[in-house]
Formats: structure tokens, C-alpha cells, sequence
């Protein structure tokens, strides 16, 4: 996928260039000088999925960029030396993402920061449920302007079931009076289910009635906006909420990982493994695993080497068991819940990767290192997580007895 920067200005044109660069967007990023060369690579690659125009270009001075760009459906972010009201309205008309005046850094970071915006945009879904078939039309192409994946519902009731059915809508819109069920009532079934921090609500309602909006807060709703809103103001809220709700993920994100390695840890495999075993009677093995002499890695070539080592076998353990439930659970140990597998393909899976371990040249600072992990592997019986993980310690002592760089099961 590409991204167009149409930008006369050499000067801008590298601040961006180098701005693209740091933010390293899965996205290749073409720059031309003029309406004409623009046309030319517009007309070359289908792939163009965001464009950056300069208003003001040697061969066309009055804007026909934004034409040209919109015309071929691409989203476009202007670029403009200076500002008025009247241009604002104008551009917004036409229908442009969003205009950003060339003032600072900051102006340029801001238009990096919105093109990733758009891309990650594409992969979020937002439910808008609204009974007027005008006006769902009208915020329908505003969200898809900013690349949203949209989908209608015309009441409440509607909106409630397109909601449990899927699963990657992550904001709703909801108008107030609908009917079957009106706005709050939604917004009150949605919070007996679903948490703020996982999906954002924003009510819509209308200016005749300014109790509402708090109305809409009290029941769960996230923010509101009251009708009639400009656009501009519909997506800055979309984009605060939407933003919120990913930097919530992030830090969960991080609570859940240890920071050496970027790992799971003890506590998400806590969390997690009981959910995952499901019924007591399925399948599951619990491997729990310990680096060999690893003190000595530390004394001989000190802790450096040793926080590499564990890092490269944290890569290999990801790379391994990426379809498994696996976590670094202490300093040196590490746990790998099997779910679906008997002893037998369980125990397969651990001696191989026993193997690749002893096989696996770790360095550091062009030194190889000596090191081998001891396995302990368990086959779930009718007992809780945190007594597999008791009898898998077991088992890893008796490999550490029986000479280290082996698997041992019960
Ligand atoms: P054994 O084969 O019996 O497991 O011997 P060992 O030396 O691996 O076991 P021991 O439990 O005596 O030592 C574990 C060492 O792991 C001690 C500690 O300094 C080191 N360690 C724990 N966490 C970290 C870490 O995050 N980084 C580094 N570099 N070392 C760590
Ligand atoms: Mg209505
Ligand atoms: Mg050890
Ligand atoms: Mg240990």
C-alpha cells in the first residue's frame, strides 16, 4: 500500500520523509511536486490508500489537487500554509479527512500520526444505530471518510444483536429516540455485558432535550454529541474514544508481559490457563521448563549475558509454541500450557524442543554460550491448574536429578 505526498516545498517535503521514516507505517510513501506529476501517479498505482496534498502547487495554485485526489476516492489530509474559516468549510464540504496548517513540527507529526490513524482505522468496525435512514447515511460517509468499517442498525433491538455478533465492533453510535428500543435503553443492556474499557459508546441526542446527554454518561455511555454536530466534532470525539480505548489495551497489554523478555507472565497465565482448560474432562499438558547452570552464565560472563540468553530462548520458545499458552513465570523458569494434547504428542513436542535448544548457538557479544533447559511435563488430571503446575515442579526436579538437559513426566 502507498501513501502520496503531493508537496512543492523541498524543506517540508524531507521533514515528512524523515517523519514516515521514525514511524516506520507498513506503507510505502511516494513523493511528487505538482498536480501533474500527482495525476501521473495516480493514474500509475491502484494501491495509493491516503494522500497528503499541499493546497498551494506551481501548476495549481487554487487547490485542484483535492479534486483530482477525491476524485479517484483516495482520502486526503491538506496541507496549508495559512488559515480561514471559509477554507476550513470549504474543504471539510469537499470532503477532505482533515486539513492541517503547516505552523510546526507538530503540524507534520500530526499529519504522520493520522495517516496511521487511517490505516488502523481499517481494521476497526464501529456500530451506528440510528432509526432515521437520512441520517445514518449522512454519519456512514463521514465515518468511512476516516476508513472505518461501518455497519447500520436501525433500532436498538437491532443494534443489541448485530453487537453479539460480532465481536470486533469496538464504538457505537447510538441515536436516543428509536424504536423497540431507545438510545439509553441500549446503552444500558450493552454495560450489563461489556466493560467501557472494551467498547465505547457515544450517544447522540438531540438539542431540544439537554438532560439527556447526562442521562446518556449515567448509563454507560463514554461521550455524546448533540444534534446537529459538525464533522469535525464527530471525529475528534470518534478518534479520542477510539484512542482511549487503545491506550487502555496497551497498558493491560503491558501488566500482562514481562518487560525482559516480552512474554507473557505468571499472572496472564494465571488468568488465562484456567479459562483455557475448559471442562475437566479435554486434554492438556503442562510443561514447566528451567534453564541449566544458568547462575553460572551470570558468574562466568556476567548478567548482561545472562538477560541475552534469556531473551533468545524467550525467541525460541515464541517461535515454537506461538499457538500455546506460554509465559516466563520466575527468573529463569518458564511454562508451556499444551491444550489438546496427550502425554504422548506432549511429550514429542518437549524432547524436540529439549533438542533444539541444546542444538541453538546463543551468543553474546560474539562469545557462544553453553545452554541447555531441563523439562518437568505433567498430563492433566481431575485437579486445578495450580496443582498440574505443583506436579510439573516435581517433575522438572526429577529431571534436574537425572542429569539435566532432559524431559521428565510423570
Ligand atoms: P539449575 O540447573 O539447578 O537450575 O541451576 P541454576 O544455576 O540455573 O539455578 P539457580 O536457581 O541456582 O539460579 C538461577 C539464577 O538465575 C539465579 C539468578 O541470578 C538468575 N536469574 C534470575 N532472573 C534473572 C534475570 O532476569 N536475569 C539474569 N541475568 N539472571 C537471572
Ligand atoms: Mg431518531
Ligand atoms: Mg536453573
Ligand atoms: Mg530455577
Amino acid at each position: 500500500m502507498k501513501v502520496l505526498v503531493v508537496e512543492d516545498s523541498q524543506l517540508v517535503s524531507r521533514v515528512l520523509q524523515r517523519l514516515f521514516q521514525t514511524a516506520d507505517l507498513p506503507v510505502e510513501v511516494i513523493f511528487c511536486e505538482s498536480l501533474l506529476q500527482a495525476q501521473e501517479k495516480v493514474d500509475l498505482y491502484e494501491d495509493i490508500f491516503a494522500a497528503l496534498v499541499d493546497l498551494n502547487l506551481p501548476d495549481a495554485p487554487k487547490g485542484e489537487i483535492v479534486d483530482l485526489i477525491l476524485a479517484q476516492n483516495i482520502p486526503t489530509i491538506v496541507l496549508t500554509g495559512s488559515y480561514d474559516d471559509d477554507k476550513r468549510e470549504s474543504l471539510l464540504q469537499r470532503g477532505v479527512v482533515d486539513y492541517i496548517i503547516k505552523e510546526s513540527r507538530f503540524s507534520y507529526e500530526y499529519a504522520v500520526q493520522l495517516v496511521h490513524r487511517l490505516l488502523k482505522n481499517q481494521a476497526i468496525k464501529v456500530l451506528l444505530v440510528e432509526d432515521s435512514s437520512s441520517y445514518r447515511l449522512l454519519v456512514r460517509k463521514q465515518l468511512e471518510k476516516h476508513l472505518y468499517q461501518v455497519i447500520e442498525a436501525c433500532d436498538g433491538q437491532e443494534g443489541f444483536a448485530k453487537l453479539q455478533h460480532d465481536p470486533e465492533i469496538k464504538l457505537i453510535l447510538t441515536d436516543y429516540e428509536m424504536p423497540n428500543m431507545n438510545g439509553i435503553e441500549l446503552v444500558q443492556a450493552i454495560r450489563r455485558e461489556y466493560e467501557t474499557s472494551e467498547l465505547k459508546i457515544i450517544g447522540l441526542s438531540a438539542a431540544d432535550s439537554p438532560a439527556l446527554s447526562a442521562k446518556f454518561i449515567k448509563s454507560g455511555a463514554n461521550d455524546f454529541l448533540t444534534k446537529p454536530f459538525n464533522y469535525e466534532e464527530l471525529h475528534c470525539r470518534v478518534m479520542h474514544n477510539i484512542e482511549q480505548m487503545e491506550l487502555v489495551a496497551q497498558i493491560q497489554d503491558a501488566a500482562n508481559r514481562d518487560f525482559l523478555t516480552g512474554l507473557h507472565n505468571r499472572r496472564y497465565l494465571f488468568e488465562q490457563a484456567e479459562k483455557q482448560l475448559g471442562p475437566s474432562q479435554s486434554k492438556a499438558c503442562l510443561a514447566m521448563l528451567d534453564l541449566d547452570f544458568f547462575k553460572r552464565i551470570n558468574d562466568d560472563f556476567g548478567h548482561d549475558a545472562g538477560d541475552s540468553v534469556l531473551t533468545q530462548l524467550a525467541n525460541l520458545l515464541r517461535n515454537t509454541f506461538n499457538r500455546f499458552l506460554h509465559a516466563r513465570i520466575g527468573g529463569e523458569e518458564f511454562c508451556i500450557l499444551l491444550n489438546g494434547l496427550n502425554q504422548e504428542q506432549a511429550e514429542l513436542l518437549m524432547q524436540h524442543f529439549c533438542q533444539l535448544v541444546n542444538d541453538t548457538v546463543f551468543t553474546y557479544k560474539d562469545q557462544a554460550l553453553p545452554v541447555t533447559v531441563s523439562i518437568g511435563l505433567v498430563e492433566r488430571e481431575l485437579d486445578s491448574f495450580s496443582q498440574m503446575l505443583n506436579r510439573a515442579d516435581e517433575m522438572l526436579y526429577k529431571a534436574k536429578e537425572a542429569g539435566r538437559n532432559n524431559v521428565c513426566s510423570e
